[in-house]
């Protein structure tokens, strides 16, 4: 089973507000009377779903040509939090207990969390009920601790179903910064309606290009 988590892109996908839209012009075109039908793409390396390179917040950091595939592909675990706001280290505990162990026992529980038993990461929130073409700045985003606490742990890959993982007008983007700072890679703008929780494996390919800050991806979650 086979579950594609990608938004659509069309010049109608919603983009950061300021950020380029998408444009889609036909270049060559068979109605007119050319051999083939080619278009002509401008867009954000933002728009729609995508992977953030490190280059992305820090000048020095790999392109998107350079993140490594093999995080990219592999076990990944799915979690639903509904939350409003800044997802905390404590969200994230409640959800991953609430898969993985029906136990009462705390000290057994504050042991499990010691060491995460998955290496890459999907939070399924309400913006995933968003339709591709619409905007909405009031989406879940990581409180920096969150962040700190999943990279200290071993994650290697985060991802969202929100437009990013800071607060849509944060100038400082902690969160990116933390998780910069682990290692862990991050993927923007899923679409996880439908999709149930539990373990899949992910395969997430973003673009090739040069040295760049990000690159659009098509996300597909297997059974
Ligand atoms: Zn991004």
């Amino acid at each position: 089973m086979l579950y594609d988590i990608t938004r659509t892109l069309s010049p109608r996908t919603a983009v950061f507000p300021g950020d380029t839209p998408v444009s889609i012009v036909p270049t060559l075109q068979m109605r007119a009377g050319d051999a083939c039908n080619v278009t002509a793409i401008t867009m954000s390396a933002h728009a729609g779903t995508h992977v953030d390179a490190p280059r992305h917040y820090s000048d020095d950091g790999a392109g998107i040509d350079a993140v490594p595939l093999d995080a990219l592909i592999g076990p990944a675990r799915v979690v639903t939090l509904d939350v409003a706001g800044a997802i905390t280290v404590t969200d994230l505990q409640n959800a991953i207990r609430n898969t993985r162990y029906a136990t009462r026992d705390t000290r057994l529980l504050n042991a499990q969390f010691s060491i995460l038993n998955f290496t890459r990461l999907l939070i399924h929130t309400r913006a995933s009920e968003v339709s591709d073409d619409v905007w909405d700045d009031a989406f879940a985003y990581f409180d920096p601790e969150a962040a700190e606490w999943l990279g200290a742990n071993g994650l290697r890959l985060i991802g969202t179903d929100a437009p990013s993982v800071d607060p849509a007008a944060s100038k400082d983007l902690p969160a990116h910064k933390a998780f910069l700072k682990h290692g862990v890679i991050i993927v923007e703008n899923l679409c996880l309606r439908g999709v149930p929780d539990g373990e899949y494996e992910l395969i997430a390919l973003p673009l090739k290009i040069a040295g760049n800050d990000a690159g659009p991806a098509r996300v597909v979650l297997r059974r």
